[in-house]
């Protein structure tokens, strides 16, 4: 079934947004993206992707060359010609842990005159409980209805997360508006759960919350597998063949991050706490994951031959892998920085390589990548190091050459945090090896 053509406008064009208006484009739709970012815009129209992310660049050709998708500068300009208008803008942490609602609430200032009578707001955002009369109150309109539709594609697969989800959740007060949206996605084989919107917001929040437990418990498993001496690789295979667990997201590794996790976790544990309840097993879930990053840079100090943090001063660390995980450029609160700054703290001279941080740097991540020497490959950022971490699982680091890796390095000893090597072919190398709860 395809759907019905609809004007959409999309406020944001970020890694949600840009993903959302071109598959809503490929869907049949009529979209208008719009952002801020006159930089961003610019790039769009050349016909530039400014993120790395998969299938997305064809989709956005196609779209554009059908005449279906365009990219305007301002939210207003967007918002007037639309039928729907989707709230793409960014939740970050604020100060006490809640969502940061500012983003929401100046885009819906800023589109309330525009927008058609009898249109749709869809917060797409991800955004807490009582979200919907926010928006409801900034656009100051009671001829247009706000709705609830979260997004929980993935970084790296967003284009293949958008066109086959597991479900879109939508939350609406009203009926109609509700169908009208799920109509916006008759074009794909989804399940569509109509909710209301407290119940829509919930689902977001308590998915990546329950992601984010899944693997600070295998993290934490991996931790006990070091200390009684298993194997976590065949414990999470044990566990995971039992079809109530799961295989999916129960790789260890240096600990969650990312844009999501981190700021809906801290999020969650907020919206209980200011409805009353101590979300107790989610600040176990948080405090595991700091603890997993410092684990970490224990694992380099142990590989420098010390227990101490003094060990690191003066040391020289050969980075592998900055993005929070492979098949993006986000370094937004990534695992691989927060480790990276506990190093360069502690005096440790940091050399890094990823696929996808070359120079020239984009403005936005100057302020991750301070005091961290860029290298053009692997090879380059191990050369001269001591130890050599691996911080995300990017295949191409499965193919190292480790006999080059060896010639290059000033010491003997990997760190890899993502278990992408061979243990036995490191050593055969005359590497010494320690990944995460492998013996
Ligand atoms: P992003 O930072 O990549 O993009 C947001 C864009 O909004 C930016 O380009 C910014 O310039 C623009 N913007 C801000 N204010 C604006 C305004 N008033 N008018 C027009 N544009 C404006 O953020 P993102 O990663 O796409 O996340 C957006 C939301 O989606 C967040 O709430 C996030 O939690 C949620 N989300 C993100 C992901 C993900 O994997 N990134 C997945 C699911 C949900």
């Amino acid at each position: 079934m395809t759907a019905p053509a609809t004007s959409i406008a999309i406020v944001g064009t970020g890694y949600v947004g840009l993903t959302t208006g071109a598959c809503l484009a490929k869907l049949g739709h009529q979209v208008t993206c719009a952002d801020i970012d006159a930089d961003k815009i610019d790039l769009l129209n050349r016909g530039e992707i400014p993120i790395v992310e998969e299938g997305l660049a064809e989709v956005v050709a196609d779209a554009r060359a059908a005449g279906r998708l365009e990219f305007v500068l301002g939210a207003a300009t967007a918002a007037a010609g639309a039928d729907i208008v989707f709230l793409c803008v960014p939740t970050p942490q604020g100060d006490d842990g809640s969502a940061d609602l500012s983003y929401i609430q100046a885009a819906a200032t800023e589109i309330g005159p525009s927008l058609r009578p009898g249109s749709i707001i869809v917060n797409k955002s991800t955004v807490p409980v009582g979200s919907t009369r926010v928006v409801e109150r900034a656009v100051r309109r009671d001829d247009v209805h706000v709705v609830s539709n979260p997004e929980f594609l993935r970084e790296g697969t967003a284009v293949r997360d958008f066109l086959h989800p597991d479900r879109v959740v939508i939350g609406a007060a009203d009926r109609d508006a509700a169908e009208r949206v799920a109509a916006l996605y008759a074009g794909l084989d989804a399940t569509i759960l109509i909710t209301d919107p407290a119940s829509a917001e919930t689902i977001k929040y308590a998915a990546n919350g329950f992601l984010a437990m899944k693997i600070s418990f295998v993290n934490a498993v991996a931790a006990m597998c070091e200390a009684v001496g298993a194997d976590v690789a065949a414990v999470v295979q044990g566990i995971g063949s039992d079809t109530r667990i799961g295989s999916a997201f129960l790789n260890p590794g240096p600990g969650w991050g990312g844009s999501c996790f981190p700021k809906d976790s801290r999020a969650l544990v907020r919206i209980a706490q200011d409805h009353g309840y101590n979300f107790s097993m989610m600040r176990g879930v948080i405090e595991v994951n700091d603890q997993q990053r410092s684990r970490m840079v224990d694992k380099v100090i142990r590989a420098l031959d010390g227990h101490e943090r003094s060990v690191l001063s003066g040391s020289r660390v050969g980075v592998l892998g900055l993005t929070f995980k492979a098949g993006t450029d986000d370094l937004r609160d990534s695992p691989s920085i927060s480790v990276i700054r506990d190093l360069i703290h502690f005096g440790a001279d940091v050399t890094a390589y990823d696929p996808t941080v070359i120079d020239p740097l984009h403005p936005a991540r100057a302020a991750a990548l301070d005091g961290i020497a860029l290298c053009a490959d692997p090879y380059a950022a191990a050369t001269d190091s001591d130890v050599v971490v691996i911080l995300t699982e990017w295949p191409e680091f499965k193919e190292l050459d480790l006999d080059k890796l060896a010639t290059v390095m000033a010491g003997k000893a990997i760190v890899d945090t993502r278990n992408v090597l061979d243990p036995t072919a490191v050593r055969s190398a005359g590497l010494a090896y320690d990944g995460v709860g492998r013996r």
